[in-house]
């Protein structure tokens, strides 16, 4: 359990609990961001889609040193383009969680929402894919077989 008060990274303003979209979070009455616990953001995007490397998936691409510090070990954050998006957010190295400025969240929401159709898209896309696996021993004679059986 929390002893004191979240500061905000960006202006040491107290942060305040809030919700958004059902997730509790702490935001910052002065600039609107919010600090998100650890897997906190992984139910930001459950909001739109639920997905199982959360984690991971979020913060491999382009991590460099924040000059924001983690408002609860206070050592400085790690920068990281969003899942590879053109979205920087800043995360603790230590998994505290996450810092969002204002319309951050939306964006991330967004982002979510364009690669879930990009994986639906891909998804048809095999599906289409191997139905045209002439070349599998056991791929379209076999099929033609189950037709006459
Ligand atoms: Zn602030
Ligand atoms: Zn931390």
């Amino acid at each position: 359990m929390r002893t004191a008060p979240l500061q905000c990274p960006r202006d040491t303003a107290t942060l305040e609990a809030a919700g958004e979209h059902g997730i509790r979070i702490d935001r910052c009455p002065g600039c609107r961001g919010a600090w998100y616990e650890q897997d906190e953001l992984a139910l930001l995007e459950a909001t739109v889609a639920k997905d199982e490397d959360s984690r991971r998936g979020m913060i491999d691409y382009a991590t460099r040193e924040s000059s924001l510090v983690c408002p609860v070990c206070h050592s400085a954050l790690q920068t990281f383009n969003y899942r590879g998006f053109n979205l920087e957010l800043d995360a603790c190295k230590q998994e505290h969680g996450f810092w969002l400025d204002a319309g951050e969240a939306e964006r991330v929401r967004e982002l979510m929402r364009d690669r879930v159709r990009g994986l639906q898209r891909s998804a048809r896309a095999e599906t289409q894919w191997d139905r045209t696996d002439w070349y599998r021993p056991d791929g379209v004679l076999e099929r033609l077989r189950d037709l006459f059986r």
